[in-house]
């Protein structure tokens, strides 16, 4: 924490002629300002990391084998479970031939490119919702 009160202190070693001393208190509180500023970058890093979790945590479900992550409603993926599983990256899969391929670790699901199309949003489903006017 910074003291606030050292800055009274150093103005009034400025007001009773004693500058080398107020300089000197001056640099203190210049380095721990800087160590605050560092903490606090520090923090917010970790605190985008939890952020992150939590929203993984809330959004990322498992689906037919394969992660999938909803984000503002649309559903992304799926993401290669071996690289998910074993690093906790969230790496999406490419349709090859009749397979899901990954990028990163190369990992083949066979036959499993159905996957894709029978977990996509069906637009025959979807219906416009019909509002009556207001009398
Ligand atoms: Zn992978």
């Amino acid at each position: 924490m910074l003291d606030y009160r050292r800055f009274k202190e150093i103005n009034d070693l400025f007001a009773s002629s004693q500058p080398e001393k107020a300089r000197r208190l001056l640099m203190e509180m210049q380095s721990r300002c800087i160590a605050l500023r560092d903490e606090m970058s520090m923090l917010k890093v970790r605190l985008q990391t939890f952020e992150d979790i939590l929203y993984l945590s809330q959004n990322l479900y498992e689906e037919y084998g394969f992660y999938w992550l909803r984000t503002a409603g649309i559903k992304q993926g799926p993401f290669c479970p071996h690289c998910y599983e074993s690093e906790g990256a969230l790496i999406r899969l490419e349709k090859q031939h009749k397979s899901l391929l990954c990028p990163y670790c190369s990992t083949s699901y066979k036959g499993t490119v159905r996957v894709m199309t029978e977990t996509a949003e069906p637009l025959a489903g979807r219906q416009a919702r019909i509002l009556p006017f207001a009398k």
